[in-house]
């Protein structure tokens, strides 16, 4: 039995209007997502941050509303988006209250997750409700979206959101357990896929498929949402979601399949220097060098102030910022003693003391993680 979530720390999951919904009455499937809640608020105790991505909104406006066409038109459809968002955005806060859990509500539209000013002000909001032990709950602003300015589907909009936030891995909860070679319902050698390396266009055939009648979306946006997260460095699962409990299902062992992030080797460096335990000393640096650093440039040895430790060059060692909070970690350019040597000295003069032709740098910027925030992740 494995545990598919237990690598991920912050997970984006994306919940389809096909799953809260009941299709034929158009009513909430309260006990589904009763069960749901149970899952998130265990997940949340393990320590993972959550973010959700709700469909639902046009599929529960409609009911309200009594739209009983099969299609609606764009304005109807916005009408029903309008009503149904209220009841859904009723619904999660209910559910997740019941394990003392505040929601919080954003509606984006792609000219948010898309321009620079405003996604970090919704990147900002996200984090900061994380930070205070709440859930945000999003999904598209469908109201007042036009058809040029919308996602028109939660797969890709819930790979922006969970790129966003940096989450490790977005969950996609369908009406089918992954990906399978072709159509399971049509062909009956159909083949189930449980990992996925890199969507290759194979993979981008296999998807071609129908949507369900309710959600945009079919395996086709998954996929697309799939290309999103994983170039991002977000692993992507797509699991079977109908059933009780979905969520507690992927942590036993529950099929899915895992589209694999792709790294780069300067990430898995990064990610590796992350991971490291033991740290060989720590550099104390200045308030100029600590903002050299989140500006994105390497540690100068005249910006280090103080050296505690022993280690080598290739060392993993701590970086501290004047105040004595670790703000960085990275592997020491220099060992212990040339450290010594020229800590606190100009460029120049390090490379005098040090010999011409030698790499100057306490720690290169390619070796070095920021550990404030957001930036913690790589
Ligand atoms: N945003 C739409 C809604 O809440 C759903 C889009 C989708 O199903 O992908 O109704």
């Amino acid at each position: 039995m494995t545990d598919a979530l237990a690598p991920y720390r912050r997970l984006t999951i994306k919940i389809g209007s096909a799953l809260l919904v009941d299709g034929k009455k158009g009513q909430l499937r309260a006990e589904w997502l009763a069960a749901l809640a149970e899952d998130i608020a265990a997940l949340k105790a393990r320590g993972v941050s959550i973010v959700i991505v709700s469909s639902g909104a046009i599929a529960l406006g409609r009911q309200l509303l009594h739209l009983d066409a099969k299609t609606l038109p764009l304005d109807q459809s916005q009408a029903a988006a309008s009503a149904g968002q209220i009841a859904l955005s009723q619904a999660w806060a209910a559910a997740l209250a019941a394990h003392g859990i505040v929601t919080g509500q954003i509606l984006l539209t792609p000219n948010i997750t898309e321009e620079r000013r405003y996604f970090l002000n919704a990147r900002t909001t996200i984090s900061t409700l994380l930070g205070l032990g709440a859930i945000p709950i999003i999904n598209e602003n469908d109201s007042v979206a036009t058809t040029e300015i919308r996602y028109g589907d939660n797969d890709r909009l819930s790979a922006r959101v969970a790129t966003m936030i940096e989450a490790d891995c977005l969950v996609l909860l369908s009406d089918i357990d992954g990906l399978y070679t072709a159509p399971p319902a049509k062909d009956p050698n159909a083949a189930h896929l449980a990992h996925v390396a890199e969507i290759t266009p194979e993979i981008d055939a296999m998807a071609g498929g129908a949507a369900s009648h309710l959600s945009r979306g079919g395996m086709t946006t998954k996929v697309e949402a799939g290309k999103i997260a994983t170039k991002a460095g977000t692993a992507m699962i797509i699991a079977k979601g109908t059933e009780m409990h979905p969520l507690k299902a992927l942590t036993e062992g529950a099929r899915h399949t895992l589209f694999a992030p792709a790294e780069s080797r300067a990430q898995a460096r990064k990610r590796w220097i992350m991971g490291t335990l033991e740290l060989s000393g720590a550099v104390h640096i200045d308030a100029g060098a600590a903002k050299a650093l989140l500006d994105g440039r390497s540690l100068l040895p005249i910006g280090v102030t103080r050296i505690t430790g022993e280690f080598n060059r290739g060392d993993a060692i701590a970086i501290l910022s004047p105040d004595g909070r670790e703000v960085a970690r990275g592997l020491a350019g220099l060992g212990r003693e040339e450290a010594d040597l020229v800590k606190g000295k100009k460029s120049e003069v390090v490379t005098q003391l040090l010999g011409i032709g030698t790499r100057s740098e306490m720690v290169h910027r390619d070796n070095l993680v920021i550990l404030m925030g957001l930036e913690a992740r790589v």
